[in-house]
């Protein structure tokens, strides 16, 4: 075989489920492949390597992984040089078991093992099949290269930037903390350099990531040592990132409510390019049900935060996570969990029915809903949630925003492409404009998922 041969043959695909941390780690996966001389396939059949970065959140993402595995099991025959590898949370939690489950998939890296992915790759393309899912308390992860230059990421102008990993809460219906690992912060100048290092490959809008992004730098504060560890209160990193030139919009997920300090209710009303939404992640309704799932917080808890946010950003938009059908979960909880979302008045919600993970505590609580109960409420709640996001969408109209162009919309009826606002809103805009431009618009349309709104004029030039 040829050089240029072998070349054509170094290509990648890889898959994503979950999370925006998945989207993300996917991201320094393919960033790491290109430093290693591999690039994208045009499609999943023509790679000579496949990667499937898995979520185990819900049981169901865990059983498409093993939908997609069999399916891949063809794929993997028809060339001796092709490499399958599995990554993600069910990988940390399977290890080597996925190995000996389906003999056609060569190597399975954990979640703090991303940078070993072109090594076991290699390896792999040797024969040496693999399984790394040791977890590391270093700050090592963290140390992955710089944005390759045939390497864009995915984001028209947007990239998300990881400031802190891992969780210490224990949510009792969670699997993260187990398969992400102990909470650990990134030292804030190594943040910073980051950012600017996006923001002159052409990048305006950055989202700060973490399970707990709020709680970042939290346990070297209160060990004394944020000096020597190089973090900041999560407010005061916004700060520093704001002044980061070329940067004009900044968000983070996922907050956790109890980490929702003063300071960072007052960097909404201070921060200029801190954009006016919170996704605020609420799951319950319900006092009793928050304590069954070790939220640490009450509902006027909660809604003491989102009074503090709409005194400091009246016109903020707050969006949440809900679950149904918990473990103990009755009617009248699930009415209070209604009501909740009335009085705050979420713009959006992501819900989902309880679903248990082995070796979570909320396994062990029994007293579940019947499915068809727990999937009645789910209807019922996302019935009130169109409702509300519809009556949130109608006040819209008429206002000017801006939005930043993601890519072409699939509406029918003409070209348009779709972007989202400051306040995370989709927003379809007939016509044609390059993805990363920054386009301010007019709102003259409201449906139940998404904005209609016209071009007034494009704000500024698009992205690298
Ligand atoms: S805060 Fe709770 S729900 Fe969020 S990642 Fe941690 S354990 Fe899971």
């Amino acid at each position: 075989m040829n050089e240029a041969q072998e070349e054509t043959k170094r290509t990648y695909w890889v898959r994503t489920f979950g999370c925006q941390m998945n989207l993300h780690d996917s991201e320094k996966i393919e960033n790491l492949l290109h430093h290693n001389g591999f690039r994208p396939a045009a499609a999943q059949d023509e790679a000579e390597l496949v990667l499937i970065n898995t979520c185990s959140i819900r049981e169901k993402a865990e059983n498409r992984l093993y939908t997609d595995l069999g399916l891949l099991r063809d794929w993997k025959s028809a060339s001796p040089n092709r490499v399958l590898g599995v990554g993600g949370c069910v990988a940390q939690q399977e290890g080597d078991a996925l190995l000996r489950r389906f003999s056609h998939l060569d190597f399975v890296f954990g979640t703090h093992n991303l940078r070993l992915v072109p090594t076991m790759a290699d390896a792999a393309r040797r024969g040496q099949r693999s399984a790394r899912t040791e977890e590391h308390a270093s700050l090592d992860r963290f140390e992955l290269p710089a944005r390759h230059p045939d390497f864009a990421g995915r984001g028209n102008g947007h990239a998300f930037v990881t400031v802190m990993e891992g969780c210490d809460m224990f949510c009792t219906f969670c699997i993260v903390p187990r398969t992400r690992g102990r909470e650990i912060s990134r030292p804030a100048a190594s943040i910073v350099e980051e950012v600017a290092n996006l923001a002159r490959r052409g990048v305006r809008e950055i989202t700060l990531l973490g399970q707990t992004v709020n709680a970042y730098g939290r346990h070297d504060a209160r060990r004394s040592q944020s000096e020597a560890a190089g973090t900041v209160p999560f407010a005061a990193l916004v700060r520093q990132l704001s002044a980061v030139p070329g940067i004009e919009r900044i968000r983070y997920t996922s907050p956790h409510p109890i980490f929702f300090d003063a300071d960072l209710v007052a960097a909404h009303a201070e921060v200029e390019a801190l954009c006016p939404h919170v996704h605020l992640p609420v799951q319950s309704g319900s006092d009793a049900v928050l304590a069954q799932m070790r939220r640490r917080y009450t509902c006027e808890e909660y809604l003491r935060r989102v009074d503090a946010l709409r005194a400091a950003r009246p016109d903020i938009a707050i969006t949440t996570d809900l679950i149904v059908g918990f473990p103990g979960e009755t009617d009248t909880d699930f009415r209070a969990t209604l009501d909740l979302m009335q009085r705050v008045g979420f713009v959006d919600s992501f819900s989902f029915k309880y679903s248990p993970r082995p070796g979570t505590q909320a396994v062990e609580l029994g007293d579940v809903p019947p499915p068809d109960v727990a999937q009645a409420r789910l209807a019922e709640l996302q019935e009130l949630q169109r409702e509300l996001t519809l009556a949130h969408h109608r006040a819209r109209v008429g206002q000017e925003t801006v939005v930043r162009v993601e890519g072409e919309s699939h509406r029918r009826g003409g070209k348009s492409v779709y972007g989202r606002d400051p306040y995370h809103r989709v927003v379809n805009i007939p016509g044609e404009l390059a993805p990363g431009l920054f386009a301010e618009v007019r709102i003259v349309e409201a449906t139940p998922h998404s904005l209609i709104g016209e071009a007034i004029s494009p704000k500024t030039a698009a992205a690298a």
